[in-house]
């Protein structure tokens, strides 16, 4: 395909470097598989699943037509104060996979505005019990939260919040678990559980009862997979269970098989009052986030309201569209079927091992990794993220698709793929950077 340099100004790409890409442009044109194939006609592997999306693999008919089918049968209807049964049937199936007592499910269009909800959750919930003084939110340093005004709040990614200055202002910041001592972490790291005890020190400067939910990732994804270290994520349960604090799980990446398990609160065996997801949720075929709450959550808010009354002044002219329904049941059905958790809990080992063994490359510096999702950080080039984005384009055109996070590239293959695939994605990394230099 042939691609005229004018044809492609007008659409002002998001979280790219526009002028960069559009004078060197890489289109993807068909996909199928673990394979991507670029708008030249090259055949590439897609390293991180899209976005962290598409867990089962591309070009997946079993969703495609019930997409198709649900369109010709019933393409939309408003979400408020009726119903279609597909959504019924989605929150369903999520609880039946999701950790015991987190039972019911509200849906979104997206991971941004999953966060966003479980924020407003919060607040209603806190409200609901008399405690609405509860308008402080604790997240972390280097978190990525998505990009509404409450995840950029949340946000502790400069670049995600120097921009934007009018944010939230009750958010207050525990530090991250990355440790410069610590450059190449198989797992679980042995040592920092008690960075969870920043969580306490919050607690003593601003009051637990003015705390109204702290928000982590199991595994921080765009930070760059910072896996938490063994404890961390129970001693935030055992503070938040203290202090009354509800606790957040941002599964918009780790959830869905990632982890070797449906999500990684069940990996790490710890259970959040509310958790989001999106992305794998429909495989990517269509846009949905959701919110998942336990039952006390649930009950409480909802046992609040006088009844007929509307329980929470939320929701999208979107939530839980058909279209979106029909791919998420299709999509959980694939997961079942195949067994894709088991799956990638089963090549997990195998994609470790040789992400590990990328170690002796010069420009790698460091390397996390758990389940089938790795992080691998590059020797920064001139300035932070250029190279980066050199070497992600290099490996676009060697045949392998990376999503890059600053200099660090976050390889997260789809649930399906081989280990050949894995040896494939390896050895397109070691070519490139050999290629690359210092
Ligand atoms: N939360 C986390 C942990 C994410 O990684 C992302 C996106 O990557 C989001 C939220 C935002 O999701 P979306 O881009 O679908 O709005």
């Amino acid at each position: 395909m042939n691609i005229a340099a004018n044809s492609l100004e007008h659409h002002w790409m998001p979280f790219t470097a526009n002028r960069a890409f559009k004078s060197d442009p890489r289109l993807v044109v068909k996909s199928e598989g673990v394979h991507l194939w670029d708008h030249r006609g090259g055949q590439l592997i897609d390293g991180s699943s899209g976005l962290f999306c598409v867990a089962a693999g591309h070009g997946r008919s079993e969703i495609a037509d019930a997409v198709h089918a649900q369109l010709q049968t019933n393409d939309y209807m408003s979400p408020f104060a009726s119903g279609t049964p597909g959504s019924f049937e989605l929150a369903r199936k999520l609880a039946a996979i999701l950790p015991e007592g987190i039972d019911h499910v509200f849906f979104v269009n997206s991971g941004s505005e999953a966060v966003d909800t479980a924020l407003k959750v919060a607040m209603a919930y806190n409200r609901a019990r008399g405690e609405g003084q509860r308008i402080r939110f604790v997240s972390r340093e280097r978190a990525y939260h998505g990009v509404n005004i409450g995840g950029v709040s949340l946000s502790g990614m400069v670049k995600n919040r120097e921009t934007f200055p009018v944010v939230m202002p009750n958010v207050v910041l525990m530090r991250h678990t990355w440790s410069p001592n610590e450059r190449f972490v198989r797992g679980q790291p042995e040592g920092g559980a008690e960075l969870a005890d920043d969580l306490q020190r919050m607690i003593d400067a601003y009051g637990a009862s003015t705390i109204g939910a702290c928000i982590v990732e199991p595994i921080a994804g765009s930070t760059g997979i910072l896996v938490p270290p063994k404890g961390y994520l129970e001693r935030l349960r055992e503070i938040c269970d203290k202090y009354g604090i509800l606790l957040i799980f941002d599964e918009v990446i780790c959830g869905f098989g990632r982890t070797g398990k449906a999500f990684a609160s069940q990996s790490f065996g710890v259970t959040p009052d509310i958790m989001t997801m999106a992305k794998a949720l429909t495989n990517g075929a269509q846009p949905m986030g959701a919110v998942a709450v336990s039952d006390k959550v649930y009950d409480t808010i909802v046992d609040a309201a006088p009844d007929n009354a509307i329980e929470f002044f939320h929701g999208y002219t979107y939530s839980g569209h058909p279209a979106a329904c029909a791919a998420g049941i299709a999509t959980l059905d694939i997961y079942e079927n195949e067994k894709l958790f088991e799956r990638a809990a089963e090549l997990s080992d195998y994609f470790l091992d040789k992400m590990f063994e990328l170690q002796d490359i010069d420009l790698i510096t460091g390397i996390r990794g758990y389940g089938l999702l790795a992080g691998i950080d590059l020797a920064p080039g001139a300035a932070p993220g250029l190279r980066g984005s050199e070497v992600q384009t290099r490996l676009f055109w060697n045949g392998l698709h990376v999503k890059f996070t600053g200099d660090c590239g976050i390889i997260a293959p789809p649930l399906v793929a081989e280990r050949s695939h894995v040896d494939e994605i390896c050895s397109i990394i070691r070519k490139t950077l050999e290629e690359t230099g210092h």
